[in-house]
């Protein structure tokens, strides 16, 4: 039988502010354990939480740029649950009027299929802690630091089919965030967390199976695993004649495999009610009306400049306007240097090679875009041929901002020799020293040319002029046939 996979996911994002949701603890992430806190984000009795304004602004502009509708009296619930990563033994969040509803993400996904996956709602809740396991197995250290730090869980419809789908909606909503500078959604530091929903159903049925629920899967790489295993195991359940239990599994990265956590609650299991110490939310029109015109512009939008204004490709934009530190960087650079394809022609095989084989985040990158436009510009003068300024570029990109690329040239002498008299000199002594090549050429193996240009180059060590190369090899050989 044809199965087909139904995904929902279910978003949790940490907020960038700088204190929390409800207490003035920093948010801060990495210090030393219990120092970020205070009385009311480790629940004492008798304190009192009280909202932070800008943890409403940011969700309210997360709300308007994945196109929900924005409720304008929204409500704080309590959900009680006891763990010891949760002091209060709740947590405040919503749950009967969520700030935001009936929202929906555009993507591409990367074989360049268009899908629209609705949004249910999104609402606003505060982060636990984290409890850190000692290594023996016979302790356990909770750390309230996290305990109170804004978070916005965004809730989509089950429209997931497959898993590129699953990817390039993560990829959007963290390039979304980026551009609007209210999280850094790092999903390895736990800033943008995941939770996959997943059922299988067999092919052209309209009935939903029975979902599990993936916890806090934290890589787009261990997402794809997950899926892959648990959809078989679904399947396999299914296909045997058993039945799949609606329940929460836990991803092990290493086994590859998820395991059973618990069975899933209900929202009945956790005694919701309405927030009693914070009074209802209302947003005016004229906070909305001022975060859609301070709405910046999001990746979609600038690709289709790239496009139209410099000329890129479809792919080539959707790539470098789907960071908001590539777009800066190739933007500022264009600017400066007046030349897109250039800087694009580096961007694309340079900064993306480095990404894909050396890890490299798009916002760890230190090269200033004065220093790329530099560097593009003494390309274009044709003082450094692209090999050599592979190298240069690879040094000025990991080097630190005092790298002084004039400097680097001139200490490896890797000025590009276009000096016709010494590359004709050059390519005689090459054919003097190869005449089995010679032979080949002449009785019709014009392929052969190839190599010529290779020594010579290699002579030259690799600094010559590629085109000026070219044009003596042929000309010489040309000449020869002449003889
Ligand atoms: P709960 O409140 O119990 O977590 P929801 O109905 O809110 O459950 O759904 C949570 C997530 O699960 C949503 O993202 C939703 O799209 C997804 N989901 C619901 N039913 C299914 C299903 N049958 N298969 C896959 N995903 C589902
Ligand atoms: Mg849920
Ligand atoms: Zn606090």
């Amino acid at each position: 039988m044809d199965w087909e996979i139904v995904m929902g996911l279910e978003v949790h994002v940490e907020l960038a502010t700088k204190t929390k949701i409800f207490c003035s603890c920093s948010t801060e992430f990495g210090g030393a354990p219990n120092t970020h806190c205070c009385p009311v984000c480790t629940g004492m009795p008798g304190t009192l939480p009280i909202l932070n304004k800008q943890v409403l602004e940011y969700a309210v502009r997360a709300g308007l740029a994945l196109n929900c509708d924005i409720t304008r009296y929204n409500k704080f619930d309590r959900k009680n649950y006891f763990y010891p990563d949760l002091p209060k033994a709740y947590q405040i969040s919503q749950l009967y009027l969520p700030f935001a509803q009936n929202g929906h993400v555009d993507l591409k996904t990367k074989s360049g299929k268009d899908v629209t996956i609705r949004i249910h709602e999104i609402h606003m809740e505060e982060d636990a802690g984290k409890l850190v396991h000692s290594m023996f197995g016979d302790a356990t250290y909770p750390d309230y630091n996290r305990c109170g730090v804004p978070l916005i869980e965004i809730v989509s419809e089950p429209d997931f089919r497959e898993t590129e789908e699953v990817i390039a909606y993560l990829a959007k909503l963290k390039s979304t965030f980026e551009y609007l500078g209210i999280s850094d959604c790092k999903m390895e530091q736990g800033s943008m967390r995941a939770d996959v929903n997943l059922s299988v159903r067999p092919k052209g049925s309209k009935e939903f199976g029975t979902r599990t629920e993936m916890k806090n899967i934290n890589s787009f790489k261990s997402i794809e695993r997950a899926i892959a295993f648990e959809s078989k195991r679904q399947i396999a359940l299914l296909e045997s004649g058993e039945r799949v239990i609606q329940e929460t599994r836990r991803w092990d990265e290493n086994k590859g495999k998820t395991f059973a956590m618990r069975s899933k609650e209900n929202a009945q299991d956790y005694r919701y009610f309405p927030e009693p110490d914070i009074p209802p939310v209302s947003i005016s029109e004229e906070e909305i009306q001022h975060y859609i015109d301070i709405c910046p512009e999001f990746a979609d939008a600038k690709a289709n400049r790239y496009i139209s204004d410099f000329g890129l490709s479809e792919e080539d934009a959707g790539i470098i306007a789907g960071s908001k530190y590539f777009a800066q960087l190739f933007e500022k650079t264009v600017e400066l240097c007046g030349d897109p394809s250039e800087v694009r022609y580096w961007f694309m095989t340079q900064i993306l090679y480095f990404m894909n084989e050396r890890n490299v985040q798009p916002e760890d990158i230190k090269l200033a875009p004065e220093k790329f436009a530099q560097f593009v510009n003494i390309v274009k003068a044709g003082r450094i041929n692209k090999q050599v300024g592979k190298t240069v570029f690879e040094n000025m990109f990991f080097g630190d901002e005092n790298f002084d690329i004039e400097k680097f040239i001139k200490d490896n002498e890797l000025e590009q020799v276009d000096d016709t008299e010494l590359i004709e000199k050059t390519v005689q002594n090459i054919i003097s020293a190869n005449p089995k090549a010679v032979e080949q050429y002449k009785s019709g193996q014009t392929k052969i040319t190839g190599f010529f240009i290779g020594q010579v180059m290699k002579q030259l060590k690799g600094k010559a002029n590629p085109a000026s190369v070219g044009k003596a090899v042929n000309n010489a050989l040309e000449n020869l046939k002449e003889d």
